[in-house]
């Protein structure tokens, strides 16, 4: 990862950083440390040439418009950012008049987003500091439009407010740095780039209260740790231990958005490792966590896979959720067919698919898996005893079938951990390479019996359709 730190003069004092009033259960900012343009490094050519349009016309119109969040943390980092996020006190139908190509979205947070092809810029109006005074929901006149459930957890979120409101709602100091179009400053309320210097993960504010509005915050200081190589400040770890189990209230599909950015964007290893840490993964996925608690052989199974998911990523290689998915669900999945076949309930045929199903029936209580994803990774899970037939013509087919390679993959890592033997591995890679000649060969069948006809199918019946 390359390392170009961020450089910035006068250091923050400890003093200001904490300097922020409450007033009646409302944060606000103290003022900021404005680091101007020659005292950092985030230059206009890190940022993409809609998300300047996107500033430099709310800014002419009058509006405030900075850049905030990941980009101008990454910026500082010298990573390249991957989308850019705005701040403006602009409403969002006031930004949509200014946009012909914007489009409103969101209930929980309601967001425009500017549309430049396939590129997306969000913009965010300032949301206002109605944070609840009780952790009940009953707030202080401002949160009319914030709700809140019985955790504390935010619910929705639609008050507006200034910069230095909108500040205490973001999650951490290093996600809280506004960079100001109008003069290419960067705007620093909360000490964050200090932490970007240090390179720690520190909550804004009371990190108990923060987690209970959004547990996924947990799930993103993993996420962020990994991906930044950052330490996870000591209070935020403390608050994560105390708040952990308020994930089981984040719904699913949620959790499934979390999941893909966590696994799917190259640091997969860390951050599974992170979350085993955390005493996080166990509340993601329960089942799998006690098969790694128990069997080396399924950690080093999962790991190499994850290890193998990061390569691709890095490669530029394209990567589905399904494969990991199924890597996770592998251990439950292999000893509840062990149970159904010893109970006798299907035959040793079907366990595998039955196993798969159900388990994936459980695990979607929790991250709710896309139909688009488990039924290939139920389809790739139950094929893997095929690899052990070597002969006759339902092997030779089996090269054809649509989800041969998934399926393949998925052994060749069995086999890399001694579950499936060499042999076995090699057997399915040299076939792959093979004519149809020597396939038939290989395979023990007779090109005779291959060209055999086939029977024409019965036509169904109307009924039958
Ligand atoms: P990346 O895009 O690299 O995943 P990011 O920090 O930009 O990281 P986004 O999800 O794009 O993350 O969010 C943009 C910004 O919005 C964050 O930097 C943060 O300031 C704020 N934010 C996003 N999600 C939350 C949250 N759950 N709680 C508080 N603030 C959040
Ligand atoms: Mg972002």
């Amino acid at each position: 990862m390359p390392r170009r730190g961020c450089y910035y003069t006068a250091p923050f004092s400890d003093l200001k950083r904490v300097l922020y009033l409450k007033i009646s259960g409302i944060q606000k900012a103290s003022e900021p440390r404005i680091i101007p343009r020659p005292s950092h490094n985030v230059s206009r050519a890190d940022i993409s040439k809609s998300a300047l349009k996107v500033l430099y016309r709310l800014n002419k119109a009058g509006y405030q418009a900075f850049l905030v969040g990941g980009c101008v943390r990454d910026a500082l980092l010298g990573l390249h950012p991957k989308d850019f996020d705005v701040a403006t006190n602009a409403h969002p139908d006031e930004v949509r008049a200014l946009f012909s190509n914007c489009r409103l979205i969101g209930r929980r947070f309601r967001l425009a987003h500017v549309r430049f092809g396939r590129e997306v810029i969000e913009v965010a109006t300032f949301r206002g500091a109605a944070a609840p005074a009780d952790g009940n929901g009953n707030g202080n006149g401002f949160d009319s439009d914030v709700a809140h459930d019985e955790q504390g957890r935010i619910l929705r979120d639609n008050v507006y407010g200034t910069v230095e409101e909108d500040v205490w709602r973001r999650d951490f100091t290093c996600n809280a740095l506004y960079y100001n179009i109008a003069d290419f400053s960067i705007w620093d309320y909360v000490g964050g780039m200090d932490d970007i210097r240090a390179r720690r993960l520190v909550l804004i504010g009371d990190p108990v209260k923060r987690l209970r509005e959004d547990p996924v915050r947990m799930l993103r200081a993993v996420r962020f740790a990994a991906k930044l190589d950052f330490t996870i400040d000591h209070a935020a770890a403390l608050a994560i231990a105390e708040t952990r189990t308020l994930l089981r209230n984040v719904p699913p599909a949620r959790l499934f958005d979390e999941f893909l950015k966590m696994f799917q964007l190259g640091h997969a290893q860390r951050t599974f490792e992170l979350l085993r840490a955390h005493r996080l993964f166990e509340l993601l996925f329960p089942e799998t966590a006690e098969h790694l608690d128990r069997d080396e052989n399924f950690l080093r199974f999962v790991e190499r896979a994850l290890a193998s998911t990061d390569e691709r990523v890095a490669h530029g290689q394209a990567v589905t959720p399904m494969f990991l998915i199924g890597v996770f669900l592998w251990a439950p999945v292999t000893r509840f067919a062990e149970e159904l076949r010893e109970q006798g309930q299907v035959s040793d045929v079907e366990s595998l698919a039955v196993a798969a199903r159900e388990i994936t029936l459980m695990q979607q209580s929790r991250i709710a898996l896309p139909r688009r994803f488990t039924a290939p990774m139920c389809d790739m899970l139950a094929m893997q005893p095929r690899f052990e037939v070597r002969r006759g013509r339902r092997a030779l087919g089996f090269l054809e079938h649509r989800r041969f390679r998934a399926a393949y993959d998925f052994m060749m890592l069995r086999a890399e951990v001694g579950e499936v033997d060499r042999e076995t591995a090699d057997f399915w890679t040299a076939v792959q390479t093979q004519n149809q000649e020597q396939r038939l060969q290989t395979f023990e069948l007779s090109a005779a019996k291959k060209r055999r006809r086939r029977k024409p199918r019965r036509r169904r019946s109307a009924g039958q359709a």
